[in-house]
């Protein structure tokens, strides 16, 4: 027995001076975003999400457009029923604004209210589960065009019991995703394979890269805090994103506990147009020279089958 005791307390004082990765996950635009637009299918992506993170035991927190929950301006109980499967599964959720629009494109007393419209159904399932809607995420990642705006807006946060949730491992999962919807809507289920078989090295390669630039600006891995969406191809590929994060030494903790870390006291000066990691806005501000340049690309026949022109 005490040998045992004193093997255990070795591995974990070990662990503590090489310092475990750490990583939250947070997935946003819940309950779902998808082209697969039918409740069958809703259910089919939040079910298999949603089984791959409990099996996982990753505590995700998700952010909500609550305007998907209505049906004609009318509360649509199937909807919010997704939702409350997330707080069923023992799941944080958070505010992303009623409506999905960007700080940077309408007036700052527009957006806060749209906010404040967005927390409603969300709050509601959080109490019943004894817990307190506590974190705020930016639709597109873009926080306000002037410093004036920044402040106003961390007043209101402030006042409204707010906590910005910031993302460190920015990556384009939408993009693939659009790729991917469109391929099972072609019923080419060749493509979809593909863009699969490219998605899980793409994200490793931007968690890796992610890791590279933490160590040139701050000399050390920060806890990281990953931005995934709630939709179709993470709904397949959950499973192999935890394992690749698994074997890369991550373990997976909450929200709160990840913004822990230091770094995340550091201000956000960033009135550019972009919507942009956290770690990129801190590098900026140090100086150009911390940006690390090579950023990994989304492949070039993912970004044909989505759609998209640009990153
Ligand atoms: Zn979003």
């Amino acid at each position: 027995m005490r040998t045992t005791l004193f093997i255990l307390l070795a591995i974990t004082s070990a662990f503590a001076q090489t310092g475990q990765r750490t990583i939250a996950i947070t997935i946003d635009d819940l309950p779902v975003v998808s082209t697969r637009r039918d409740l069958k299918n809703r259910q089919e992506i939040t079910g298999k999400l949603l089984g791959h993170i409990k099996k996982a035991k990753i505590p995700a927190i998700g952010f909500v457009n609550e305007n998907k929950l209505y049906a004609n301006e009318k509360r649509d109980e199937a909807q919010v029923d997704l939702l409350r499967m997330w707080t069923d599964a023992g799941l944080e959720l958070g505010n992303h604004t009623y409506s999905h629009r960007s700080l940077n494109a309408i007036p700052l007393a527009e957006y806060q209210s749209d906010l404040l419209k967005g927390e409603s159904i969300t709050r509601e399932l959080l109490v019943k589960k004894k817990r307190e809607l506590r974190f705020f995420r930016h639709p597109y990642l873009q926080t306000g065009r002037s410093i004036e705006v920044k402040a106003q807006f961390d007043a209101f946060l402030k006042q409204h019991g707010y906590t910005i949730a910031p993302v460190s491992i920015d990556n384009a999962d939408y993009i693939f995703s659009a790729a991917y919807d469109k391929a099972f809507d072609k019923g080419d289920l060749e493509s979809m394979k593909k863009v699969g078989d490219a998605y899980v090295p793409y994200m490793e390669a931007k968690v890796e890269y992610w890791e590279r630039q933490s160590m040139k600006l701050f000399g050390r891995e920060i806890s990281q805090t990953l931005l995934m969406h709630a939709n179709f191809i993470n709904s397949d590929y959950m499973d192999d994103l935890a394992a690749m994060l698994r074997r890369r030494g991550y373990k997976f903790v909450d929200l709160e506990q990840a913004l822990k870390d230091e770094a995340y006291r550091l201000p956000d000066t960033y009135i550019g147009p972009a919507g942009i990691s956290w770690v990129h806005r801190w590098a900026m501000e140090k100086g150009r020279e911390f940006v690390l340049g090579d950023e990994p690309k989304v492949p070039e026949f993912v970004m044909k089958l989505s759609g998209f022109e640009s990153e």
